[in-house]
């Protein structure tokens, strides 16, 4: 199988990657580490006139924690954010997550930013970033855009970058203290796709939940935070039986699509369980 025919750019700055997009806008694909859109390229799913190649952009590769917050460069490998201190001791959702993520060789090159704008359902860190409420930063030629995950994530493989836009930064708040976190999921064999799964910060003042953020995977068209089972957690101690009301309410609205790998109603009842675990492993690594 071999790609359509395109032309290549490999822009050595942002600010050449920001003009070739801006004079080949819709005709054109942003190049990062290759893992979903070579494929697509192979199949003759994606048809770009021009590759715009990321790879010798330099200042899209960090990891930096500036007042509390996480800073993120895009084009930075899922890998190098996996074997982070910084994020492990303060963002261990992140970490967490990114375990479930493909394989190894594919998260050496598969980037961060690449995989939010590629946005699938059934990816881990575009839900985990939803859990923690984090800011999408865009660069144009002609300006810059920040965007949060309720507005960025459109529908599947869709997201409301514009064609002119590329992803600069992923910017994650800090989480606050006495949350403990949990990503949990379900797939048929380790680093494949999950068939349903949910993240989940829960932060634990006198005893009783103060604040619950859950957000699911593989539920719908895009990562989709869990609001019912959020509130129906606030003010109350953390048990078996609270964990698994809210666990029923994340999922009553939901109408996972179904396939050859299991059904809507299955992946249904599967999210549920995920989501009861990732509230009680979350409530049990309050304050570790
Ligand atoms: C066998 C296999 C298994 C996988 N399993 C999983 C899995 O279990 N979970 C999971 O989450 N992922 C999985 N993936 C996907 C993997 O995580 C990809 O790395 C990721 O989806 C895309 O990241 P990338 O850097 O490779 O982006 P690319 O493939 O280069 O690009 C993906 C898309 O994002 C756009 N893009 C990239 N960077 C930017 C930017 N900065 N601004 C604007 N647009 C941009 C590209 O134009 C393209 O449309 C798997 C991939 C493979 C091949």
């Amino acid at each position: 199988v071999k790609p359509p025919q395109f032309d290549y750019h490999d822009p050595r700055g942002i600010d050449e990657a920001l003009a070739l997009l801006a004079e080949h806008g819709e005709e054109a694909k942003l190049l990062a580490g290759g893992q979903s859109l070579v494929p697509l390229l192979n199949f003759r799913l994606t048809y770009p006139a021009h590759l715009i190649d990321l790879g010798r952009v330099p200042s899209l590769t960090y990891i930096r924690r500036e007042d509390g917050v996480l800073r993120i460069g895009a084009m930075t490998r899922q890998a190098t954010l996996e074997a982070s201190p910084l994020v492990a001791t303060h963002w261990p959702l992140l970490t967490e997550a990114l375990t479930f993520v493909a394989h190894a060789q594919i998260r050496n090159r598969g980037t961060v930013g690449g995989s939010v704008v590629h946005a699938d359902p059934a990816a881990e860190l575009p839900v985990a970033f939803t859990a923690l409420e984090a800011t999408f930063h865009a660069r144009s030629s002609t300006g810059r855009r920040s965007i949060g995950c309720d507005d960025f994530f459109v529908t599947h493989l869709t997201t409301s970058l514009k064609p002119e836009e590329l992803l600069s930064e992923i910017e994650v708040p800090a989480v606050p203290d006495n949350t403990g976190w949990a990503f949990t999921e379900y797939s048929r064999r380790h680093g494949d796709f999950a068939l349903g799964g949910a993240a989940a910060l829960i932060t634990i003042q006198d005893g009783a939940c103060s604040r619950a953020r859950i957000a699911l995977l593989a539920a719908a068209d895009t990562p989709l935070r869990a609001s019912e089972a959020e509130d129906a957690l606030e003010g109350k101690a953390v048990n078996e039986k609270v964990a698994q009301e809210a666990a029923r309410l994340a999922v009553a609205e939901i109408s996972p699509t179904g396939d050859i790998h299991g059904g809507s109603e299955y992946r249904r009842y599967l999210i549920e369980g995920m989501v009861r675990r990732a509230i009680e492993q979350a409530t049990e690594r309050v304050g570790r």
